[in-house]
């Protein structure tokens, strides 16, 4: 599939969940098959060798790491929002496009030194992927890198990533 049928896949709703944010709705993406499985192979196809971890980010995150730590042969770090995990946690506030949030992981999901790739559906301030950066780093692992199915890039997160040292592709802007 082209990069153009993949980004008709997308629904873009307007004044969600606020006015004046157009929500990129991956869902109807994820609903098509052939789509969604050309998207993960896609962006599997730009990570380097194989990380030891991809963490996805609550919720939409865990859909596209699950896929992508399948793929690649890694293991997956789910991080949560604050309250859901059952074992000891370290925790990161953030500011989101829309509202602020607390993301956490648990303390000793990460070995000292693992290589972790950081995936969710979109990236847009990047405060959410630094956060779980920041968590990542906080335990002692590397960030390698960070996959996204859309980046909005007005809005200048992956810059900002970059600029953090993430190695960062998008498969849509
Ligand atoms: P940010 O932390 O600003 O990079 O926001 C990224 C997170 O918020 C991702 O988990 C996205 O799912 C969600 N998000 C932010 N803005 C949008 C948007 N315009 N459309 C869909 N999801 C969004």
């Amino acid at each position: 599939m082209t990069r153009d049928e993949l980004r008709a896949l997308v629904r873009t709703i307007p004044d969600h969940p606020k006015p004046g944010i157009l929500f990129r709705d991956v869902t109807t993406l994820l609903l098509h098959a052939e789509g969604f499985a050309a998207a993960i192979e896609a962006l599997a196809g730009t990570v380097p060798g194989r990380p030891d971890l991809v963490a996805g980010m609550e919720a939409r995150g865990f859909v596209v790491a699950t896929a992508l730590a399948l793929k690649l042969g890694a293991g997956l770090l789910l991080i949560r929002k604050d309250g859901k995990l059952p074992g000891a946690t370290i925790g990161e506030d953030y500011a989101l496009e829309y509202g602020t949030d607390r993301l956490t992981m648990h303390v000793d999901a990460c070995a000292p030194g693992a290589a972790v790739l950081l995936a969710d559906d979109l990236i847009a301030t990047g405060g959410t992927a630094l956060a779980a950066a920041r968590l990542v780093r906080r335990a002692g692992a590397r960030v390698t890198g960070a996959r996204f199915l859309i980046d909005l890039p007005d809005l200048g997160g992956a810059a900002k990533l970059q600029t953090d040292g993430i190695e960062t592709q998008s498969l849509l802007a």
